[in-house]
């Protein structure tokens, strides 16, 4: 188990908010343009021209969506700074901006709040982010860590997920189901850990899953790949909830009906071996278990050719009318309809 084994503790109250805000926040450099204020006046000041600016914002919660005793500090900044990027890029757009907001109760030293800001300059960092502003507060109970991530998109460039169109190709990014396995192998350990707190797990054959769970990253490459490839997608989402749910989500926003193969759908042989160890199936996980940060999206036909060849990017269904309804065509060729949720037994 990842334990903190940050020795020394420096309490919170010892230091004043401003102090303690201009401790965290002082090594943040800005990068951009579109900055013209950040941290360090009541409000930050930008200026995107002619751009348009996407504004989205996700809220993180000790014990709902994170356990502290395996996610390492540093790693849930990193996170909470990953899944907004993820909904930036999932407009088509470019990140350029975060505020994080924190609310910590007292058992949380200013130690604690260095990692996870360490965690947070470090996303800001890689994806060239500036951090420019964000409220800190004391909590009764746990820790509550919100970001809020900005971006800009041209008018011609913006992506909904409102466009996909009857014979388009469904496109997924990267491979699925391995976030949700690395949850299940360090929840397991987690209570292994209980029983005998010195037991040495070996991890190694769960390196990949498991860094997916604790360390995604938003594909802000699959961006600027597409921008290369010169395709728009005709519609796009984030995939947070699992494919299954996001499908359903881009169909019923562009009003359209697709199939979804499932012998396309992209499985790190990790997840398709973690799966066999937990005797779960691994479509399901694929369709139900969330947090893979992959992007999906639908292109016509006719860039398909751009895109064929290229190994982040897997064609795994085609869109159609919106009276075929949502379906998964399993490996037997049989059709079964698409569920957001509880939709487990399948193979039954
Ligand atoms: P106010 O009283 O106007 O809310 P604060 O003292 O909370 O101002 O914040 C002062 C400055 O520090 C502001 O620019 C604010 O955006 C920034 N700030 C506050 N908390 C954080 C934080 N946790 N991370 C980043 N910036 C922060
Ligand atoms: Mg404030």
């Amino acid at each position: 188990m990842i334990e903190d084994k940050n020795q020394s503790r420096t309490d919170l109250s010892n230091l004043g908010e401003f102090a303690l805000i201009e401790h965290l926040t002082k090594q943040f450099k800005i990068n951009h343009k579109s900055t013209i204020k950040g941290i360090g006046d009541d409000a930050a000041v930008l200026d995107f021209k002619d751009k348009k600016v996407v504004v989205t914002t996700d809220l993180l919660v000790e014990g709902v969506h994170f356990d502290l005793s395996y996610m390492p500090l540093k790693h849930l900044g990193y996170k909470a700074v990953m899944v907004n990027l993820s909904d930036v890029y999932a407009m088509n757009a470019e990140a350029t901006q975060i505020t994080v907001s924190i609310a910590v109760s007292n058992r949380f030293p200013l130690e604690a709040l260095e990692e996870i800001y360490a965690g947070i300059e470090t996303a800001a960092n890689l994806y060239n982010i500036d951090v420019v502003g964000g409220d800190t507060t004391s909590s009764t109970k746990g820790l509550l860590i919100s970001v809020t991530a900005l971006g800009e998109v041209s008018n011609t460039d913006v992506v909904y997920r409102s466009g996909a169109k009857p014979n388009d190709l469904l496109v997924v990014s990267g491979d699925l189901g391995a976030a949700y396995m690395g949850l299940q192998v360090l929840e397991r350990e987690k209570e292994v850990y209980k029983v005998n707190p010195n037991s040495q797990p070996d991890l190694e054959p769960y390196t990949y899953i498991i860094e997916r769970q604790l360390k995604p990253e938003a594909r802000k490459d699959i961006v600027k790949l597409l921008k290369d490839l010169e395709v728009k997608p005709t519609s796009m989402i984030d995939i947070s909830d699992g494919l299954s749910s996001e499908i359903i989500h881009l169909c019923t926003n562009s009003k359209v009906g697709c199939d979804l193969y499932e012998n396309k759908i992209p499985l790190d042989p990790q997840v398709i071996s973690t799966c066999e160890e937990f005797n779960i199936d691994s479509t399901t996980v694929a369709l139900n278990g969330g947090e893979d940060y992959e992007l999906l999206f639908t292109i016509s036909q006719e860039d398909f050719p751009k895109i064929k060849a290229n190994p982040n990017l897997s064609v795994i269904g085609y869109i159609t009318e919106v009276s075929a309804g949502m379906h998964l065509v399993t490996r037997a060729e049989t059709k079964i309809e698409l569920k957001a949720q509880g939709w487990k037994n399948f193979n039954a």
